[in-house]
């Protein structure tokens, strides 16, 4: 199944995100995921390829088009490239660049932008500290001003692509407590001061890396702030937004793979003398894993259809994002009992979407963050 708004520019983006996915990461994606991580070469690959540019504008490098071909090429890449870890690693620029794009300079965007769409240049996203993801606000990385530099120190951590990233798009306290005193640095790697503290081991996600980030003392050029001083906060929710729909297209995505996984061993694996979706009990299964998928991709793709209209459906982007986490979460769920003991099994695909599945409900937002935005919306 497709999304509603797909015409026939989406099914090319599908054609050469798929010819690229069985080309260049499918062969070797579960290697990368056993071995936490995808030769770093990857990023330049896929940029060469034209995949790294999509729903990015010619003018910055890009290969045009929004949201909607962000979603469908990412799709692409899950059902073809069987490695999430990698995709999401390799897609970072996803969530770093946005605000470049968005409030940066014409200078940043050639500085930071293009260098990513065009070359593989590695950039990440840093907000989350160890003392809070949700509450934003609280953010206690410390950016003194001094001269045409700020001195930033502080920490991050779960920063995904971290490790090996050219630059981070930072969120720093340049002022007072609250969101009112939060600005964007883009910080760069070499910058002294700036260290990898440590790579994180995690659930899922294995081909990904996750990085804690140490700054000391880190002079940062003020030529590297996006947007105006104190005025980061609007900048991370509209961020989110944008994140919270790719995350639930992810989620689409997952789901669609580990349903197909189980289609396919449900006709093959034989129990009593019979193919296992021979018992009703395991259609039954298979078309309440079809209906989930098919709400959650109605819901997702109904969200970008009207962010794509101009709108900013803040409520249904959250509702989009738990529809689809849960979703994915039961699909996955449900894929793994269907392949019995080898669902359980390292070598076994669904054993490792299960796994990446699980931080769906946290990334990007919690469960629990995406209902206080519904309730909200909904005016309570
Ligand atoms: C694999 C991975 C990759 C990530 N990548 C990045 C990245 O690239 N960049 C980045 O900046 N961050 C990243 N994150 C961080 C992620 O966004 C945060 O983990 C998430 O926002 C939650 O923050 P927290 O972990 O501090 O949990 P907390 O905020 O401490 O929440 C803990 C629990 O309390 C609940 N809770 C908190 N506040 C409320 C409330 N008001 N009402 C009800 N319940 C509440 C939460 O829902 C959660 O269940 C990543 C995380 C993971 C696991």
């Amino acid at each position: 199944m497709t999304y509603l708004f797909e015409t026939e520019e989406h099914a090319a983006i599908r054609q050469s995100a798929r010819r690229f996915a069985q080309a260049h990461i499918a062969p070797h994606g579960a290697d990368w995921e056993e071995a936490e991580g995808f030769p770093v070469e990857l990023y330049a690959t896929a940029a060469h390829a034209g995949i790294t540019g999509i729903g990015y504008s010619e003018a910055l490098g890009g290969q045009g088009g929004g949201l909607d071909h962000v979603i469908v090429a990412c799709e692409e890449l899950i059902l073809a490239g069987r490695s999430v870890g990698t995709v999401v690693g390799l897609g970072t620029h996803g969530i770093a660049l946005p605000p470049i794009v968005r409030f940066g300079t014409p200078e940043q965007q050639a500085r930071f932008v293009t260098p990513c769409l065009t070359h593989g240049k590695i950039s990440a996203l840093a907000i989350t500290e160890q003392g809070g993801g949700s509450d934003v606000a609280s953010l206690a990385t410390r950016a003194e001003r001094d001269g045409d530099h700020y001195v930033v120190t502080g920490a991050k951590t779960f920063i995904t692509s971290g490790t090996r990233a050219d630059f981070v798009t930072c969120a720093v306290r340049t002022g007072g407590p609250g969101h009112g005193g939060v600005s964007l640095l883009v910080i760069e790697r070499g910058t002294p001061g700036f260290s990898v503290a440590k790579q994180l081991k995690k659930t899922g996600w294995w081909a990904s890396d996750t990085a804690e980030l140490r700054f000391d003392g880190c002079r940062v050029p003020v030529a590297n702030r996006i947007g105006p001083e104190h005025g980061a906060f609007p900048m991370i929710m509209l961020n989110f937004a944008g994140e919270r729909l790719a995350l639930a297209a992810q989620c689409v995505a997952i789901g669609e793979l580990a349903y197909r996984e189980a289609v396919a061993y449900a006709k093959e694996r034989q129990a009593f003398g019979r193919p296992i979706v021979g018992f009703q009990v395991t259609r039954h299964k298979l078309a309440d894993m079809a209906s989930q998928l098919a709400a959650a991709r109605a819901l997702a793709g109904e969200a970008v259809t009207r962010v794509l209209r101009g709108e900013t459906p803040a409520g249904l982007a959250a509702m989009a994002k738990n529809v689809a986490t849960d979703a994915c979460s039961a699909i996955c769920d449900a894929a793994v009992q269907i392949h019995g003991g080898y669902g359980y099994m390292r070598e076994t695909l669904v054993e490792r979407l299960f796994r990446d599945a699980r931080l769906y409900p946290i990334g990007g937002g919690t469960r629990e963050i995406m209902n206080e935005v519904i309730g909200k919306a909904e005016g309570y």
